[in-house]
């Protein structure tokens, strides 16, 4: 996925519309059009890479941001205390399916494991 023609990088600049929950200059947070759970967040950094495969040393600080804003997200949500399931999908057998990489954070059910 180029980052041209990405639908997560339109997203994050506006061009595509959604329901956004949070924002900083790092990264853009809105709800899964699809959601799996009462609350299903995607966090995704401003900054387009593919995939955990394909991040590295400099992309640490952004991976540690989009976990520490989902927990943020979760304890204003209101549902950290229950607990939440936080995802992140990688390539093919990891059920990847947009190649942008981001952060599913779920919420406002149970969830088991290990997931199907
Ligand atoms: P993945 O399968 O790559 O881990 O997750 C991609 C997620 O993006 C899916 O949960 C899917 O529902 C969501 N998604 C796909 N297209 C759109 C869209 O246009 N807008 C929003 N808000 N979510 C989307
Ligand atoms: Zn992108």
């Amino acid at each position: 996925m180029s980052r041209e023609n990405c639908l997560f990088c339109k997203i994050a600049a506006g061009e595509i519309a959604s329901a956004k929950v949070y924002e900083d200059a790092v990264c853009v947070a809105f709800d899964d059009v699809s959601p799996q759970a009462p609350t299903h967040i995607l966090i995704v950094p401003r900054e387009h890479f593919d995939s955990l495969d394909k991040a590295r040393e400099n992309h640490k600080e952004t991976l540690g941001h989009l976990l520490l804003i989902a927990g943020k997200i979760a304890r204003d949500k209101g549902f950290a205390e229950n607990g939440y399931r936080t995802v992140i999908n990688t390539n093919g057998d990891g059920g990847q399916t947009v190649f942008h990489l981001h952060v599913h954070l779920l919420g406002g059910r149970p969830f088991i494991f290990p997931p199907g």
